[in-house]
């Protein structure tokens, strides 16, 4: 069994407002546990505001030693020592740990140590005790300087961002802002990212590395969820946020609304909630969906070498396995199948149309009150800036107001997203069975999900026979 490990990331604003991204981190420490064949089964995040406060507790940082001693996880991916532990104490902590429980693992993305180790431990000693000293006075005043041109909203140098002229960063290439978008409503519309990035190196659209076609995963995602898309300013990955609580606008022309883009943002998050870590491409409509007629396990569709001996043919089937926990009874050719499903299905969809009309446009509800919340925010630190308030009392007050605005925000992202995915989905009620089939597979099967929640295929006795459309049953919601 895969070892368990934990993430841990944090946000830093202490210096000089340097902040890597929380979901950087977290991303470059997925693809480090996947890459020792982990299983990052959690993610501690902290927000460390030590600007106002020396001595913030960590809480996710406790939690995740205590989970650590308790053996809920086997060990911890880290984006770097520096984020993990600040100070030599927090350090002496975690190596106890390691101490008790040897085989724990351990690594982070920047540099190759390991706790688990008497050697890497010295070492870890080392660099926490450096990194404790250090000033590094000259690499901040620049880092100072990149810091106040991002807050005025200046765009960083650098080639262009996908989806902006090569010549002129803050112009909107029409041609690259159109795949944006189209991309975009994919994604709204079930496509996985890997999809589009297949079909954008085919076409050669998006960002290539220089001299070829090919993109990262996150490179794509990046593109589709910049928040360069609505103007807002980043820095070190993150959204900027001016001194009145407001994001930093940038100088730059926008792709996207607000809504588009908080809705692509939200489609992408709860994809990753429901499909953590790399998922198999399913290259088979109704594989997962289809059931065996004797024992109801679940079928996968499988080629079949002896199906059509001598061809390379892409025949392939739906085959009830016993490695899958099935009798292994009941098998029938796929394309047939698919076919019919796919004819009931649009013609179900077709009927339905007809009787429900696509929703009216409609606003979110609670836009006044977010923007009462920020009001207040603003005010508040206002009021600390002013003396009125000491900073004690500002952040007393101040992480409730947050936690309102970011709720407030999220149910917003979901509310144009859940609006957005069903005009996107909207449209499948003409479609003929060929366009269908040149669907996505994943939309082609969350189509099919939308009438059935199952298939189920009986059996059909021995021999080779003709296809028979009665043995296939359709399962309607
Ligand atoms: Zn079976």
């Amino acid at each position: 069994m895969a070892r368990r490990v934990g993430i841990y990331t944090r946000i830093s604003r202490d210096d000089e407002g340097e902040a890597l991204g929380v979901a950087r981190q977290q991303r470059d420490c997925e693809r480090l546990a996947d890459l020792r064949s982990w299983q990052a089964v959690k993610v501690y995040e902290d927000n460390d505001v030590s600007a106002f406060k020396r001595n913030v507790v960590r809480e996710e940082f406790e939690l995740m030693l205590k989970d650590l001693r308790a053996g809920l996880i086997d060990g911890i991916v880290a984006y770097d020592l520096d984020r993990l532990a600040r100070q030599p104490r927090d350090l002496e902590r975690l190596i106890e740990i390691y101490d008790e429980r040897p085989r724990l693992e351990f690594a982070t993305v920047t540099n190759d140590i390991n706790l688990g180790t008497p050697d890497g431990r010295t070492m870890a000693r080392i660099m926490v005790a450096f990194a404790n000293k250090s000033s590094h006075d000259a690499s901040r005043r620049i880092k100072r300087k990149h810091l106040e041109l991002a807050q005025q909203g200046k765009d960083s140098g650098g080639p262009a961002p996908y989806g902006w002229r090569k010549d002129d960063r803050t112009k909107v290439d029409p041609e690259a802002a159109k795949a944006i978008r189209e991309a975009q409503r994919e994604i709204l519309a079930g496509v996985r990212i890997g999809t589009i990035r297949t079909r954008w190196q085919e076409q050669g659209l998006g960002n290539p590395r220089e001299g070829t076609k090919r993109m990262a995963h996150h490179q794509v995602e990046h593109i589709l969820t910049n928040p360069r898309l609505v103007g807002y300013r980043t820095y070190h990955g993150e959204i900027l946020y001016g001194d009145d609580g407001q994001p930093v606008m940038g100088e730059w022309e926008p792709i996207n609304t607000l809504e588009e883009w908080e809705a692509v943002c939200a489609a992408v998050a709860e994809r990753k909630r429901k499909h953590p870590g790399r998922s198999l491409a399913r290259k088979y409509l109704l594989s997962g969906i289809a059931r065996c007629g004797l024992c109801k396990a679940k079928i996968r569709g499988q080629i079949n070498q002896r199906w059509e001996p001598g061809t390379k043919a892409t025949r392939f089937r739906y085959q009830c396995s016993v490695v899958n926990g099935g009798c292994g009874k009941v098998a029938r050719a796929g394309d047939p199948v698919d076919r019919l499903i796919a004819q009931l299905v649009l013609e179900e969809q077709r009927s339905q149309a007809m009787v429900t009309a696509v929703p009216s446009e409609q606003r979110w509800a609670r836009e006044v009150e977010l923007e009462q919340i920020n009001t207040d925010i603003a005010q508040l630190v206002e009021a600390e800036r002013s003396k009125q308030i000491t900073v004690a009392t500002l952040l007393q007050l101040l992480p409730a107001k947050e936690r309102m605005r970011d709720e407030l925000k999220l149910e917003r992202a979901r509310f144009y997203k859940e609006r957005r995915q069903a005009e996107a989905k909207g449209d499948t009620a003409n479609l003929t069975v060929d366009e269908f089939f040149a669907l996505p597979i994943e939309r082609q099967q969350e189509i099919v999900l939308h009438s059935l929640s199952a298939v189920i295929i009986h059996p059909a006795g021995r021999g080779r026979r003709k296809f028979d459309p009665s043995l296939i049953e359709p399962v309607w919601r």
